[in-house]
């Protein structure tokens, strides 16, 4: 039973959620290409393949100051919509851990949650507007229903993905309103939004590199 997830593991499923981002790069540009304007997969290449270079090169001392490092890298190598939205996802939380060296599951909710509300905020987004929301909210659900049964940070990492895959599913059946997929509307159903296929990668890295119980080593 995993109670909390230290700074040294989140470090590590960070850097796998990269692993997977930089790897299915051809998969998002190819959706992006057909609802998008295309770069979502060489913008989400860059900013994840610098977030594990910098992870790579350093140690934290706290929660705060390694998902600092890493949403801030995210929005000055991407640019764009989508490096303020995936940045502000990894950052917006980091307050509430500021001097902590690992989180509960219980803080791990709130922390993603934190992601949610900022995003929705900032971008104005609701749920169904056929955005990364909609596969995160779904994600966040599912660690919220898991948490009822369990404080297992692995069990709640594996619900995240599953709840994610759902949403992704979901966001298929969606007419896009946000971003500018929002010019493509009905070429878009039938389709996944990107963004949130993204999120689904991120969770699927962080979730089989904390479920791998392989010590991380820095
Ligand atoms: P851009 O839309 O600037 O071309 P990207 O192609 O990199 O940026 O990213 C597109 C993704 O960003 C979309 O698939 C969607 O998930 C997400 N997105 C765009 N606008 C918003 C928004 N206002 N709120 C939440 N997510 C958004
Ligand atoms: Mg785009």
């Amino acid at each position: 039973m995993m109670q909390t997830i230290v700074v040294d593991q989140l470090q590590a499923a960070l850097i796998a959620a990269g692993k997977l981002i930089v790897k299915n790069e051809p998969l998002l540009t190819e959706i992006d290409s057909i609802i998008g304007d295309g770069d979502h997969g060489t913008g989400m290449e860059t900013g994840f393949s610098a977030l594990q270079e910098v992870l790579s090169a350093n140690q934290y001392e706290d929660i705060y100051s390694l998902m600092r490092d890493a949403g801030i890298t995210l929005v000055k190598t991407m640019g764009g919509a989508s490096g303020v939205i995936f940045g502000t996802l990894l950052i917006a939380g980091h307050d509430c851990v500021r001097g902590l060296r690992e989180m509960d599951a219980d803080g791990l909710i709130a922390y993603f949650d934190a992601g949610a509300v900022s995003i929705a905020k900032r971008g104005r987004t609701s749920p169904g507007d056929k955005t990364m929301l909609d596969a995160l909210l779904p994600a966040i659900d599912a660690m919220r229903q898991m948490r009822t049964k369990t404080a297992d940070i692995g069990l709640l990492f594996q619900a995240a993905y599953e709840g994610a895959l759902q949403g992704v599913e979901a966001t298929k059946a969606m007419l896009p309103r946000k971003g500018r997929s929002k010019n493509f509307r009905e070429k878009a159903l039938g389709l996944p939004d990107p963004g949130a296929v993204s999120v689904s990668l991120i969770l699927k890295g962080m979730s089989e590199s904390v479920n791998s119980g392989a010590i991380p080593q820095f």
